[in-house]
């Protein structure tokens, strides 16, 4: 089993080489549980293009909650499942002002009842907004974790359970932001461990340590892309 200890070093090094947020960390409570709405299912890319556009025209839930399903289509229909999205985000504008007063509510057990937010949103909400240790666990999530021999689950509830009990709570929120990048960038399905600063300590047994012929180049498009992401989220609001 995995050290504390190793797992606090594991965390350190990747939130070096990964140091931006998480890319729906944009903002209020009401701008980060939009974003992270929106992209599910979608590149964070393409949701954060649209954000600007999104919350000039509505700027809090209540000019949200007041506009109709075709209307918040119409600025999200780039993306995909808008028709869902729009009416989950109607829903839930009209919650957040009824049963909350218009404050988008703290708690996971509040979070969850919102129309589409599920408990990965709900965590991602928590750690950006309210500072809440929670963990949001997505596929690279799960699968890194996996790979690095911290957990042995089959599915991300259950990785999100053991983790929950293994991070200690002040790194609970580093867990989402480094491994989503490291899951979509290095420790792919093929993984780029010749590239891994952590592959010294990671339990996977079948580590791809042999870099291409192109390494350098695949490097530099990954801090393009990195950059460019961090560029739209700095300017989705
Ligand atoms: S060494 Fe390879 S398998 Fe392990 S975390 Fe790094 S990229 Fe993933």
């Amino acid at each position: 089993m995995v050290s504390k200890q190793q797992i606090i070093q594991i965390l350190k090094r990747l939130k070096k080489y990964w140091p931006n947020p998480g890319a729906m960390e944009i903002g209020n409570p009401y701008q980060n549980l939009v974003g992270v709405l929106l992209s599910a299912r979608t590149r964070d890319e393409q949701v954060l293009k649209l954000m600007p556009g999104f919350f000039e025209a509505f700027p809090t839930v209540y000019v949200l909650a007041q506009a109709s399903e075709k209307q918040i289509e119409s600025h999200i229909n780039t993306i995909g499942m808008f028709h869902q999205k729009a009416k989950n985000l109607k829903k839930m504008a009209t919650d957040v002002v009824n049963t909350y007063d218009g404050s988008i509510p703290s708690t996971m057990e509040d979070l969850v009842s919102l129309a589409g937010v599920g408990r990965k949103t709900a965590s991602v909400v928590l750690v950006a907004s309210f500072q809440t240790p929670a963990i949001a666990v997505d596929t690279h999530v799960h699968r890194v974790t996996n790979r690095l021999g911290w957990v042995k689950t089959q599915t991300p509830e259950k990785t999100e359970q053991a983790l929950l009990k293994m991070i200690p709570d002040k790194w609970k929120h580093t867990v989402n932001q480094v491994f989503v990048k490291h899951g979509r960038y290095l420790c792919i399905s093929k993984p780029r461990c010749w590239a891994c600063p952590v592959r010294d300590l990671c339990a996977f047994k079948k580590k791809n340590l042999t870099a291409p012929k192109n390494a350098d180049e695949i490097l530099t498009d990954i801090q393009r892309r990195e950059r460019t992401l961090e560029q739209l989220r700095e300017h989705a609001v």
